[in-house]
């Protein structure tokens, strides 16, 4: 299978005329070799050239971890008297057209700029993304697996089994990740818990905060199942809900439906944004949808294709997304409802089950 995205990433090279691709850090060098580069000071970079055998620069000390493949690629592992950067340079050569991760850190960049001083220099994306966006049947089984086991957390916090008024904010995200381990997640990415008037702050950073009866409760959590993300979004209400509060919520359960309906494939991605947003304006609540409707999902919790106005890429079969728009009260409450989607032949194909409704929470 991996030989697989080598061929075709090198046959996107040529499509997008580039000469090596050089990936460090981010999910492409995984994605292609299975070996993910340590965040640190140390370089590893795959040097990729479109017409020849690919090599790995690795800090000796960190080769240990590498599963060798001799038919993808050699490693070059390098000592710590070494220059890293003269040792990529010297195997891209005369090359000129290079593409570089996207996520490399820029002291890497900025050296190998000054020691290829002609070389013109693109994103890795540019090469990588619209491959990756595209799933394959087993990446398609791993993220319907992690989808699964969030909706049994997202359903035991509908359910109540989740205990929030009187609790802090934190200690509620960090039960929303114990239990995303317990369903099998090998890591907590985030667990959104905006209680009150933090829940009209999309990406509200849990805290102290303890959650009151007759508050709104947005919970966006997610993680990493087996290398592929999960990502989903409930609000729940304490206590009974004012009829304000019905009524939004009524519109953006609509106009999730809607919008996860519409994600057909061959549909624009703008145009699945255009549904949801087309609802809420209507309703009144345009002001108050501050973000796009969704984002690609995989090996990144936020990958391509994204959900947004100005993206006029059709959908494809494969392709994994979320869709989640929000509405937000700013000081007062707002709420949103977030699945990951999978776009197919026979219409879209939600991952998440959990419902949908307006649930109140009373524990
Ligand atoms: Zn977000
Ligand atoms: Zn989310
Ligand atoms: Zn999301």
């Amino acid at each position: 299978m991996a030989t697989d995205r080598l061929d075709r990433v090198r046959r996107r090279m040529d499509e997008v005329g580039v000469d090596v691709l050089l990936l460090s850090l981010g999910a492409d060098l995984p994605w292609l070799t299975g070996y993910t580069a340590m965040p640190l000071e140390r370089l590893t970079m795959l040097v990729l050239p479109a017409d020849g055998h690919a090599t790995l620069v690795v800090p000796a000390l960190e080769a240990p971890r590498v599963a060798e493949r001799p038919d993808a690629f050699s490693v070059r592992p390098w000592g710590e008297r070494e220059d890293p950067v003269a040792i990529v340079a010297g195997l891209v050569g005369s090359a000129r057209r290079l593409a570089i991760s996207d996520r490399a850190w820029a002291t890497f960049l900025l050296g190998l700029q000054r020691a290829l001083p002609d070389a013109s220099w693109h994103n890795a994306s540019a090469v990588t993304s619209a491959i990756r966006a595209v799933k394959d049947s087993d990446e398609i089984a791993a993220l319907r697996a992690a989808s699964a086991a969030a909706d049994r957390v997202a359903a035991a916090l509908l359910a109540g089994d989740i205990p929030l008024i009187g609790r802090e904010e934190r200690d509620v995200s960090a039960e929303l990740g114990r239990r995303l381990r317990e369903e099998g997640h090998d890591s907590v990415n985030f667990a959104i818990v905006g209680s009150g008037p933090n829940s009209a702050s999309p990406h509200h950073h849990p805290a102290e905060r303890v959650i009151q009866r007759g508050e709104a409760v947005v919970c966006d959590f997610g993680g990493t199942m087996a290398g592929y993300c999960s990502d989903i979004t409930r609000t729940v209400f304490t206590g009974e809900p004012p009829a304000e509060f019905r009524g939004l919520y009524t519109v953006l359960e609509r106009a999730q439906a809607s919008a996860v309906a519409a994600a057909v494939t061959g549909t624009p991605c703008e145009a699945v944004d255009g549904v949801a947003r087309r609802i809420i304006d209507e309703a009144g609540f345009g002001a108050h949808f501050i973000h796009r409707t969704g984002h690609g999902i995989g090996l990144e919790e936020h990958e391509d294709p994204y959900l947004v106005g100005g993206n006029a890429e059709p959908l494809q079969p494969g392709h994994a997304f979320s869709v989640e728009p929000g509405i937000y009260l700013a000081g007062r409450f707002g709420a949103r409802i977030e699945d990951i989607v999978i776009a197919t032949s026979s219409g879209p194909d939600s991952l998440n089950s959990a419902d949908h409704g307006l649930h109140v929470v009373e524990a």
